[in-house]
Parts: structure tokens; sequence; C-alpha cells
């Protein structure tokens, strides 16, 4: 089934909406987007396709793919079930940086799981919570550079210089130069320098013996020295094109036991929970979102287009 509008929420979401629908402005030139809207579905290979075609960022897919699976541990399958997305920007980011705000997936009858998108204060991106404020992201996040474009997945591969098959093992995300390379998970790092056609590159060892690998930085900062301890987040250096690469890019690797894994794909630790007031801030700002889009008021997900 593909994704549908559910035009029935989308008449309560319009009153806060510059556009009720997807239109062409062609003072622009560009295809825009209404403010928020909500999509619904069935979860399936096309997920991600029916996303982009809305207009939603590759990082905040990326997300939300990756959320998925814990839901479906949490609760059974999933797969295969309905879903609802409510997409729009986060307050202060451009319009056009559409971001899934609330995922929902039903399982056969069981309770709808939702997850919820939150930037915690004074981090540089946000990550899918449970409405009692666990979080559903995994231990190492997969996209270290705010706001960057997958350039190249992990796996075979022509390669960009020497025109040869060869296997790509890990992920490029392309950002301009300059943009912070942050941490993916705390650890400590245990090497920092140049490495061959990786150029300037950052290696970080975190818990049960996963490693994350940064490459092509165009430098670091000063104070970071190998032995660092580090916190998931921290600014490790800024994207460059050192060493062996057609333009400025992350070349980001994780490794379990020396095995190089899919970054997109990788898990490791437990989940956190927001606690006290950081807390009470989550639980405020998705009151405000519920008051807002509607979205979490109904107890179907099935899709509701029945407004004529
Ligand atoms: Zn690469």
């Amino acid at each position: 089934m593909p994704a549908q509008v559910n035009s029935s929420m989308l008449c309560n979401i319009s009153k806060h909406s510059a556009a009720p629908s997807l239109y062409y402005d062609y003072t622009l030139a560009k295809l825009t987007f209404p403010t928020k809207q909500i999509l619904s579905g069935v979860l399936d290979s096309r997920f991600a396709s029916v996303m982009r075609q809305a207009g939603v960022l590759s990082s905040s897919i990326d997300a939300a793919i990756d959320a998925l699976p814990n839901i479906r541990t949490l609760a059974g399958p999933f797969r295969g079930q309905h879903y609802r997305v409510l997409v729009g920007a986060v307050a202060g980011e451009p319009p056009y940086h559409r971001r899934i705000l609330v995922l929902e997936a039903k399982a056969i009858n069981g309770p709808p799981i939702r997850a919820i998108w939150y930037c915690l204060p004074n981090k540089c991106d946000g990550s899918f919570y449970s409405t009692n404020g666990h979080s559903l992201q995994r231990a190492l996040n997969p996209c270290p550079v705010a706001k960057a474009r997958l350039s190249s997945r992990f796996g075979e591969r022509m390669h960009p210089i020497s025109g040869r098959h060869a296997f790509h093992s890990g992920v490029d995300w392309a950002a301009p130069s300059g943009t912070p390379v942050r941490a993916s998970g705390s650890g400590i790092v245990t090497f920092l320098g140049w490495r061959h056609g990786y150029g300037k590159t950052v290696v970080i060892r975190h818990i049960q013996q996963y490693e994350t690998m940064y490459a092509h930085l165009s430098r670091t900062p000063l104070n970071l020295k190998a032995g660092k301890k580090i916190a998931r987040g921290d600014v490790i250096g800024y994207v460059g094109n050192t060493g062996r690469a057609t333009g400025p890019h992350l070349h980001y690797e994780v490794r379990h036991q020396g095995h190089r894994l899919n970054p997109l794909s990788a898990s490791v630790g437990k989940p956190a929970a927001l606690r006290g007031t950081t807390l009470h801030a989550f639980k405020r700002y998705l009151a405000n979102l519920l008051s807002d889009s509607n979205i979490l008021s109904r107890s179907h997900i099935t899709p509701e287009c029945s407004q004529s």
C-alpha cells in the first residue's frame, strides 16, 4: 500500500501550516512542502523512498530506520504493519530541513509505539525517544556530522579515484570543509595522526571492543590527544579532504574486534533514558507537539483518508 497523506489530520494541522498540501512554487522554482504533514503507510522497503519524496532529510530517514529495530525488539513484529509519521522542521532550523518529528508503528493487537525526535539542550543534533523519555537510538551515532549527506554506503563500490571495484569499509558523509565532526559514542582516543590514504585520522575505542574511525579530517582540536577520554557528541575533528579524497567528506568506520561493520546497522550498548529536568523539558516539548499536531490523540494508526 502506498503511503498516503492523512487528510483528516492535515485539516487539524493546516491551521498551523503555510500550505495544506504539496505544490510547485514557480517563483522559487523548487518543490516546497507544507510546514507540517502527516504521512501514513505500511512499513516495508519503500519507507525510505516515500520519506525522500516528502522532502525528508536523509539523516532523518536513517535515524528513523535506526529506531525501528528497537521498536520491533520492544514490542513484537512491526514489519509490514502500519506506520504514521509527522514530518516538519524543528524550531530554529530552516523550513526545508524536514525531519520525521514523530514516528508511530503499530503491531497487530498491540498499542502504537511512538518515537519522538527530540534535541537535548546544547546538543548539535537530536535523536528518537519513546514517549516516556527512553532513548531509541543506538549507542553509536551512525552520522557524526550534523546535516551531512550520505555520499557513499558501506560495501562493494567503484572507487571514485582508481575507478576499480573495491570494498568500501565505511560510509562517507559529505559536508562543507570545516564542519565539526563529533564522537559517535563515548570512549578513549587511541590514534590521532596521518594514516596513508585516509589522511588526518582519529580512532576512538568504545565499550565492548568497538572502535570508530574518522578520516580525511582537515584538522583536529588542539587539546585532543591520544589517551584522552571523550563523551558522545564531543568535537574530535573537522571535515576536510586530506589523503585520497575527491572532495570534503568524512569517511566513517565502525569496527568490532577488528571486523569492519556497516556503521548504519552496527549496534552497541544499552539505550539511555532522560532524567530529572531533562525529562521534564522533554515532556513539555511533547505536550506542545501534541497540542500542535494532534498526531498522538487518536488510538488507530491505520490510514483514515475518509474526508471528501
Ligand atoms: Zn569512504
